[in-house]
């Protein structure tokens, strides 16, 4: 748990055939850790319960047990943290400081809107880890509507620029697995 991974998921427990237009060798590749070695990120999107966080829990115990050192933490969280260290004067130490971790996973990009100065703050992490160390991130939203999120269609714009330069973006589809059972098929979108 000193990650903050919200639960424990793996890979070995994430059931490929619920999700066919997945690659599962490209999970198993990925889960390898050299996209960590080789500064890559990850992008994880699709609709509620299509297993995203799951993944990228499951890449992220993979990494710490390589020994690699992973922080998890929602957008929001990330945000929250970031502005903490500004008001406190130590911005530029905090970005600096979380460079030190292999792995930074920002889970559920898009549920939550920005105001433009949270839009910066995620900015300048994304930047300082540009080819340098990895990020995996998640979102129920395209790319296309990142922008309405960050309330800066420029500064969203810059950042997935540079998170998929060198990434794997991988788009999950299909019904919640969380509705799996309960009849209904359809949420609203
Ligand atoms: P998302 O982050 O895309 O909203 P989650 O990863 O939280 O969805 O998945 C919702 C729940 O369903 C979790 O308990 C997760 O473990 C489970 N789940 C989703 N997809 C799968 C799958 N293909 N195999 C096994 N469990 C899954
Ligand atoms: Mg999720």
């Amino acid at each position: 748990r000193a990650a903050g991974f919200p639960s424990r998921k793996t890979l070995d427990d994430f059931i490929f055939d619920h999700q066919p237009a997945l690659k599962r060798d490209q999970i198993i590749h990925l889960g390898g850790g050299l996209f960590l070695e080789q500064a890559r990120n990850i992008v994880l999107l699709g609709p509620p319960g299509t297993g995203k966080t799951h993944l990228a829990i499951g890449l992220g115990i993979k990494a710490a047990h390589a020994g690699h050192r992973v922080l998890f933490g929602t957008a929001v969280e990330w945000v929250a943290r970031l502005q903490d260290a500004h008001h406190r004067g130590r911005l530029a130490e905090e970005i600096v400081r979380l460079r030190r971790y292999g792995l930074i996973i920002v889970d559920e990009v898009g549920y939550i809107p920005f105001e433009q100065d949270a839009a910066n703050l995620l900015f300048q992490l994304v930047s300082s880890r540009y080819e340098h160390a990895s990020l995996i991130l998640t979102s129920n939203l395209p790319f296309a509507r990142w922008g309405d999120v960050f309330g800066d269609q420029v500064v969203a714009a810059a950042m997935i620029d540079r998170i998929v330069h060198h990434a794997d973006v991988i788009s999950l589809k299909g019904a919640s697995y969380r509705l799996k059972d309960s009849g209904i098929t359809t949420l609203p979108s």
